[in-house]
């Protein structure tokens, strides 16, 4: 067995770097440190691998990589999706292809955290990183979120159950947990707020209120289902924590009133801030491995982090006009490349159906229900697994990818990057 240590896991935001693989025959036969989610996908990396397809005929690589630069070239208006769940690299080299063909380029962001990056745009929001949060927090507060389930190794490595510098365990932090039910995370907390579904914006202007000194407006004396009293204990706990942080889910960024929501948040962390005994920083629960990648990425490159037109060979924003599932739904996109993704499974119908209508291309290293009716199916090496590259952390925290495994595929910054070349040199 050959042990590969400090391998970092990319299924979800978290990018733990400590897992540890045993390795025999190009085959993964023990696996220290993986959660529940990271085990079964490890265990499942290697099965319902994609190969090279036209229109369900078996072809080959060198073929697909042209079919796909021949769609692209000869589309007038394309769209390229997907990008979280793949290396800087590829996504770099993904803006690269989008000016080359005048192509919309989106991100998996738009459909999760992007209305709390345009929040951020709005009001800019205080960080941190994970290792100063779990040095230092004294106050832990999940609003919308439930890593316990959705990313389990979180609160062992960097919240609740995280042995830090100056606070050692988890008697030395206060947690407390917004939702609208009781999730397996607000069970482990001090305090569960159930949050009345759709008022996360009522409540946190109550807090705002609250903590500059005023008396927020009530409905028969509640907010979001809560009384008063509750709201106003509430705030004196933030108020006084020396060092707060508040992790935030897509329960507070795709709900009632969206971005307005994380708008709200991160005007309450700065209010926060305005004492200076006090330090208060906020960060979101990505999902998808490398989806803080895909912004950062997009935003180096292009100046914007997702929804990105290219049609006039510079760079437009506008979510809600640029954004897949706007561009699909309203069928103005007449072909689609989709890198590392399965809009098919997660987007709504109406966008899911227009793929079907138009010549779609998926690069992806395992078959999903995109690929089941793709024109193109390009495979792809495994991320963190038989193809290296940069990832960025929840925290933004850049991190290396390490291959230990062999693959007979190229990885997709290489697929994407020969397309580009392709159209380039046509
Ligand atoms: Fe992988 Fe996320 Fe589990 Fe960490 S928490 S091992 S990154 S799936």
């Amino acid at each position: 067995l050959k042990t590969f240590k400090n391998i970092t896991c990319t299924f979800c935001g978290a990018l733990c770097d400590n897992i540890e693989v045993k390795v025999k025959d190009n085959k993964i036969e023990e696996l220290k440190n993986a959660c529940a989610i990271s085990r079964k996908k490890y265990e499942h990396a290697l099965k319902d691998r994609t190969s090279p397809m036209i229109n369900g005929e078996e072809s080959t690589y060198q073929e697909v990589i042209e079919k796909a630069a021949e769609i692209l070239k000869n589309s007038k208006n394309p769209l390229i999706y997907g990008l979280s769940s793949t290396t800087a690299e590829a996504q770099k080299n993904a803006v690269k292809l989008a000016e080359l063909s005048g192509a919309n380029i989106d991100s998996t962001s738009s459909v999760c955290h992007g209305p709390g990056t345009m929040a951020k745009q709005l009001v800019g929001m205080i960080t941190a990183t994970l290792g100063e949060i779990k040095n230092r927090s004294d106050l832990m507060v999940f609003w919308g979120a439930n890593p316990v389930e959705a990313h389990p190794n979180h609160s062992k490595r960097y919240t609740m159950l995280s042995e830090g510098l100056f606070k050692k365990n988890r008697s030395d932090r206060e947690v407390i947990v917004f939702d609208v039910r009781k999730t397996p995370t607000a069970k482990m907390a001090d305090q569960f707020i159930r949050v009345e579904p759709g008022k996360d914006f009522e409540l946190l202007m109550a807090l705002r209120l609250i903590i500059q000194g005023k008396k927020p407006e009530t409905e028969a004396g509640k907010v979001a289902g809560l009384e008063l009293a509750e709201i106003e204990a509430a705030a004196e706990k933030l108020k006084n924590a020396r060092y707060g942080s508040i992790f935030y889910g897509m329960g507070l960024t795709m709900t009632g009133a969206k971005y307005m929501n994380t708008w709200a948040a991160m005007s309450l962390i700065r209010d926060l801030n305005n004492d200076h005994q006090r330090r208060f920083v906020m960060m979101p629960m990505r999902g998808h491995g490398n989806v803080a990648g895909s912004e950062i990425t997009m935003a180096w490159q292009t100046g914007y982090p997702f929804a990105v037109n290219f049609s006039k060979a510079y760079p437009r924003y506008n979510p809600g006009e640029y954004t897949a599932v706007d561009l699909l739904a309203n069928k103005e996109v007449d072909a689609a490349f989709i890198i590392a993704s399965d809009p098919a499974g997660n987007l709504p119908k109406k966008a899911a159906a227009h793929l079907k209508d138009i010549p779609t291309i998926i690069l992806d290293p395992h078959w999903n229900f995109t690929s089941d009716f793709a024109d193109v199916v390009i495979p792809s090496a495994l991320k963190g697994i038989t193809a290296s590259g940069t990832v960025y952390r929840m925290d933004h925290v850049p991190l290396h990818l390490r291959s230990f495994l062999e693959d007979e595929w190229p990885d997709d910054a290489a697929a994407v990057a020969q397309i580009g070349e392709l159209i380039e040199n046509a």
